[in-house]
């Protein structure tokens, strides 16, 4: 699964690409959703993505894999796993909460990753502002950030974009999107996915 077009069918095997008519929480209309929730479900299949995201930091020296909720979570505590393993060594997991609209790291782990080297991971990203609140969340209890990794980079994020030594994503892929005012969907009046996405919030619509 080295090259991005692997991902890519694989991610489509699981039923992690849904073709369709979506609004993404942009409020931008568009024909592709990354359902994760679908990949979610399955340990083995998010082992192996973990792997090889784990393969991709291989060389680098970092003692902790930091995450946001929900999903995240999962992805933290396989990457720390398959890290340990492929390093020889322990690799700890933790995840950031979020709170008053800021990341914070509870639970005694701001004391756990105190002068610790970091490596901090999302699913999908779209602005990075989500990651970027845990970097700086990393930072503001003195953890050092080594990088950052996704599952999914489908808004061109930079490692500048969120203020990383790196960004590396084991899928970077862009998806067209519409103003709801010019979408071909609608004009077409192909119906909106109510299941996926923030279509099934606007039940009204
Ligand atoms: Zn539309």
């Amino acid at each position: 699964m080295s090259e991005n077009n692997d991902v890519l069918e694989f991610l489509k095997k699981h039923n992690a690409i849904v073709y369709g008519h979506f609004i993404y929480t942009s409020g931008k209309h568009g024909k592709v959703y990354i359902n994760k929730d679908a990949l979610y479900i399955k340990p083995k299949v998010i082992s192996e993505l973990c792997l090889e995201m784990s393969k991709i930091v291989q060389n680098i020296n970092f003692d902790v894999v930091c995450a946001p909720t929900i999903g995240g979570v999962i992805l933290s505590q396989w990457i720390a796993y398959h890290s340990s393993n492929l390093k020889n060594c322990e690799i700890l997991s933790i995840f950031s909460e979020e709170v008053d609209g800021k990341r914070v790291l509870k639970r005694g782990y701001d004391k756990v990753i105190e002068n610790k080297k970091v490596i901090v991971v999302d699913d999908v990203l779209t602005t990075g502002s989500s990651i970027k609140k845990v970097i700086d969340a990393v930072r503001s209890c003195n953890g050092i950030v080594q990088g950052s990794l996704s599952l999914v980079n489908r808004g061109n994020v930079t490692a500048d974009d969120i203020g990383s030594p790196f960004l590396k994503s084991l899928l970077n892929i862009n998806f067209e999107s519409f103003e709801p005012e010019v979408c071909p969907l609608c004009k077409n009046n192909i119906p909106i996915n109510r299941d996926l996405g923030k279509g099934k919030k606007m039940q009204n619509l």
